[in-house]
């Protein structure tokens, strides 16, 4: 017995050398793929053709382009976070979105987080945010030229939703945030927003000329201090992994009232308990492995 054993792992020994002896091989040919790697932690976007790759939660971008800190009627937040990057047509909405509140009087819009510089996984936060086409527009307000390079990285996001998360609070939700989230919605290249189910609520209570845009308005988790803008696919990245289309309707409907049961607050504690999903270069599309590597 013990000399098979002894055989079994004399034997097991060897596997092990030649396994170690192949991965070392590997590793100088390639970084370690099998885990996660640091997105966050390239220097900026490869100097190729903007093209997305995969999608929102799964994806990356070749590319990418800096959204400038500054632009009319907008400020971006956290530069140093450096995920303030994105596909082309992303920073197109975020300028264009910002025109239109100069234009109209409102306040100007702080702008979170975009992508990382080539897209992919992050650290911390967001599961989406991986292929250039997902930004974060808070709500709050801030009174013209408050935004200097401090106030950027110190100020925070200011929830429009009571504490008891069933109704927006009035004395900060208005009809500036009810315009900025119309004129994102009616943007020809979004293709839905995602907002706290309050917010979503007091859209759907409230009156409007025109419903139609509520469709692109999503019920989600969180999103009370900010609205989440994600755009559909470009039409110059054919590897895009395009979503399923949101549903019919102004979504004002018992699929809103699921938001404010009993299921949905376990389902979002169990997603709270629940591990983060180590991504890997192997689980993305096969395209991120240049876009990590390339220059
Ligand atoms: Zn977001």
């Amino acid at each position: 017995m013990i000399g098979r054993a002894r055989q079994r792992q004399t034997r097991g020994n060897t596997t092990k050398r030649v396994l170690l002896t192949a991965a070392v091989l590997m590793a100088l040919a390639a970084p370690a793929v099998a885990g996660p790697v640091d997105w966050g932690g390239l220097a900026g976007p490869t100097q190729a053709q903007s093209r997305v790759y995969g999608g929102h939660a799964l994806g990356c971008l070749d590319g990418a382009v800096a959204l400038p800190l500054d632009g009319p009627g907008y400020h971006a937040m956290r530069p140093s976070r450096e995920r303030y990057y994105g596909h082309p047509r992303l920073i197109a909405f975020v300028e264009d979105l910002g025109r239109f509140a100069e234009a109209n009087g409102l306040a100007p819009i702080l702008v979170g987080d975009l992508a990382q510089p080539r897209g992919g996984p992050m650290r911390s936060g967001h599961a989406s945010h991986q292929s250039g086409l997902d930004v974060d527009v808070w709500f709050r307000p801030v009174p013209p030229g408050e935004v200097g390079d401090d106030a950027r990285e110190t100020l925070s996001a200011v929830s429009m939703v009571a504490s008891d998360g069933t109704a927006v609070d009035p004395s900060r939700w208005g009809d500036r945030e009810r315009r900025l989230l119309r004129a994102a919605a009616e943007h020809p290249d979004v293709d839905r927003i995602f907002v706290n189910a309050a917010i979503k609520r007091a859209l759907c209570q409230a009156d409007h000329d025109d419903r139609r845009w509520l469709r692109k308005v999503r019920p989600w988790w969180g999103h009370d201090a900010h609205f989440h803008v994600r755009l559909g696919c470009p039409a110059d990245s054919t590897a895009c992994t395009q979503q399923p289309p949101v549903p019919a309707g102004d979504g004002c409907d018992a699929a809103l009232d699921w938001w404010f049961t009993a299921e949905a607050r376990q389902a979002l504690e169990d997603v709270r308990k629940g591990p983060r999903r180590q991504i890997g270069l192997s689980d993305l599309p096969a395209q991120c492995r240049a876009v990590f590597e390339g220059s």
